[in-house]
C-alpha cells in the first residue's frame, strides 16, 4: 500500500509497475498536484487543472496498481492495517509518502487567519481574496481603508514566498492596472516579510542578491528581521511591535511533517518528520518505508531537504528495496543525487544553482521555464502551462483571474477533510 499520490507516491507506483506485487495507492485527493507551480494559480496565471492530474488517469496504464480515495487517519504497525473513514486497508508492505502540512510555528492567530499556500484550495482562496479586495477597494473613498485592501503581506522569504511575490506584483502591474483604470499603483503594496536577514537561504549569496534586486525592481517591498507575531482580521503585528494594516496575509513560512508520521510513535525530528534507516525503512518495522517530506534522513551530515526530487528518488529506492525484500535480497541504502535548485521571480528573471555554478537573470529564468515544462507529468498539462505562460508573456494578460468559490453544499460528507493540506 502506498499512501500519498504526490511526487513520492507516484514515483513509487511507477517504479513497481513491472514488479510481482499488487499496489494500492491511497490518497485523500483524486489528483496529483505539481506544487512548484501552485503559486501561479494563486497569482491567476494558471488554471488549477493545468497543474493537477487525476490519479486514475496516471494509473490507467499501470496494470498492477489501483487507487482508493481515502484519508488515512492511523497506521497500526502491529496489525499491519491502515484506518480510514471509509474502512480499513491491510498491507504486506507499506510506503508512506503523505507529504507535509503548513507550519505556523505555533502561531495560533496565523493558523486561524493567514492564508496558506500548500494545496489547490489554498491557491484558489488566495486568488479569490486578492481579486475580491481589489473589487472592494473600488467601492471605498476612504484612502486608509483602500490602501489596507490593496496591501498583501507574504510571510516567509523562501522559494514559494519569493516566487509568489514576483508573480503577484506582475499581476498587479501588468494586468490589474488595465482592469482598474485610474487605480493608483502607489496605493498597492506587496510586502515580503522575512524573519531572518536573507531570502532564499539555500542559494549562493550572489544569487540571493540577484533575487532581491529583481523583486525590488518589480516593486516588492522586502522587510528583513520581520517576525510576524500576531495576525488579526485586518492587520498584523511584528515582534518589534510594528503594526501593519493588510488586506491579506499569505503564509509561506514553511512546512512540517503531518500528524500521520508523528502518530507512529517513533522518533521524529524538529519538523515532525519520521527518522528512517538509510534504507528508508522504519526502525523495527522493515516492511514499512517512509519517503519524501515525511521522512527525516541525513546525508553527509546534512538533513536532506523537503524537495520533489528527494521524494521521487527516495520512492524509487524504497520500491526497489521492497522488490529486493520479496526476492530475499537485502535492501540497499539511499543516496540522493542533487541536480540543483531553481526559482523564478517573474518575467525574465530566475535563478538556477547546480553545484558551484549559478545562473541568474534571463538565462536563469529560461532554464527554469524549460525544466519545469519537462517535469510536468502529462502532455496536456504541459501544453496548457505553456499556453498560459505564452499568453501572459505576449499580451500581459491572465485570463484566469476569476473569483470562483465552490458552493458549501457541494462537499461530500465522507470525503471531506480540512480543505487543503493544512493542519492547525
Ligand atoms: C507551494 C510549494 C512549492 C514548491 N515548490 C517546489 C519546487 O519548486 N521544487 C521542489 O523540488 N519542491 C518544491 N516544493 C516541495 C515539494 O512539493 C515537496 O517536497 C514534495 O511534494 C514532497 O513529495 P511527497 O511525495 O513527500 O509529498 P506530496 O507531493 O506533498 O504528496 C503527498 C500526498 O499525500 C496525500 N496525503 C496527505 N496526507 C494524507 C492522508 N492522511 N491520507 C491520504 N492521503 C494523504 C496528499 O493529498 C498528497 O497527494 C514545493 C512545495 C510547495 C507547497
Amino acid at each position: 500500500v502506498v499512501v500519498g499520490a504526490g511526487f513520492g507516491g507516484i514515483a513509487a507506483v511507477r517504479a513497481l509497475r513491472r514488479a510481482p506485487v499488487e499496489v494500492i495507492l491511497v490518497d485523500r485527493q483524486n489528483y496529483h498536484l505539481f506544487s512548484p507551480l501552485l503559486y501561479q494559480v494563486a497569482a491567476a496565471l494558471l488554471d488549477p487543472s493545468a497543474i493537477a492530474q487525476p490519479v486514475r488517469a496516471l494509473l490507467r496504464r499501470i496494470r498492477n496498481a489501483r487507487m482508493w480515495m481515502a484519508e488515512v487517519t492511523h497506521v497500526d504497525l502491529e496489525r499491519k492495517v491502515l484506518s480510514t473513514r471509509q474502512g480499513e486497508i491491510e498491507y504486506d508492505y507499506l510506503l508512506l509518502a503523505a507529504g507535509s502540512v503548513t507550519n505556523y510555528f505555533g502561531n495560533q492567530s496565523a493558523a486561524e487567519l493567514a492564508l496558506p499556500l500548500k494545496g489547490l484550495p489554498d491557491a484558489l482562496a488566495v486568488r479569490n481574496r486578492i481579486l475580491t479586495n481589489f473589487e472592494q477597494a473600488r467601492w471605498t473613498d476612504d484612502t486608509v481603508e483602500r490602501r489596507r485592501l490593496l496591501t498583501v503581506a507574504i510571510v516567509g522569504g523562501g522559494p514559494t514566498g519569493v516566487e509568489f511575490a514576483g508573480s503577484l506584483s506582475e499581476l498587479v502591474r501588468n494586468v490589474l492596472r488595465k482592469d482598474f483604470p485610474g487605480m493608483d499603483l502607489g496605493e498597492v503594496r506587496v510586502l515580503l516579510l522575512e524573519a531572518g536577514d536573507s531570502l532564499l537561504t539555500a542559494f549562493a549569496p550572489r544569487l540571493r542578491r540577484a533575487a532581491e534586486g529583481a523583486l525590488r525592481r518589480k516593486g516588492v517591498e522586502i522587510r528583513y528581521r520581520a517576525l510576524v507575531q500576531q495576525v488579526a482580521p485586518e492587520s498584523l503585528e511584528l515582534a518589534s511591535g510594528e503594526r501593519m494594516a493588510v488586506g491579506a496575509v499569505v503564509w509561506t513560512a514553511g512546512v512540517r511533517a503531518p500528524q500521520l508520521g508523528a502518530g507512529l510513535g517513533l522518533p521524529v525530528d524538529r519538523a515532525g518528520a519520521v527518522q528512517v534507516e538509510p534504507t528508508l525503512q522504519l526502525p523495527g518495522h522493515p516492511e514499512v518505508f517512509v519517503v519524501g517530506d515525511m521522512a527525516a534522513l541525513e546525508q553527509d551530515g546534512r538533513r536532506l531537504p523537503m524537495l520533489a526530487p528527494v521524494a521521487q528518488q527516495e520512492a524509487r529506492r524504497a520500491a526497489r528495496n521492497i522488490v529486493a525484500l520479496e526476492g530475499g535480497r537485502p535492501p540497499q541504502p539511499f543516496r540522493y543525487f542533487d541536480k540543483g535548485i531553481m526559482a523564478a521571480i517573474g518575467r525574465n528573471s530566475g535563478l538556477a544553482q547546480v553545484g558551484p555554478f549559478g545562473l541568474s537573470g534571463f538565462i536563469g529564468w529560461a532554464g527554469w521555464l524549460f525544466v519545469h515544462l519537462l517535469l510536468i507529468v502529462s502532455l496536456r498539462n504541459r501544453l496548457f502551462v505553456f499556453l498560459g505562460w505564452t499568453w501572459d508573456y505576449l499580451f500581459l494578460d491572465r485570463p484566469v483571474r476569476l473569483i470562483l468559490r465552490a458552493s458549501q453544499k457541494a462537499r461530500p460528507e465522507k470525503f471531506h477533510h480540512d480543505g487543503g493540506d493544512v493542519e492547525h
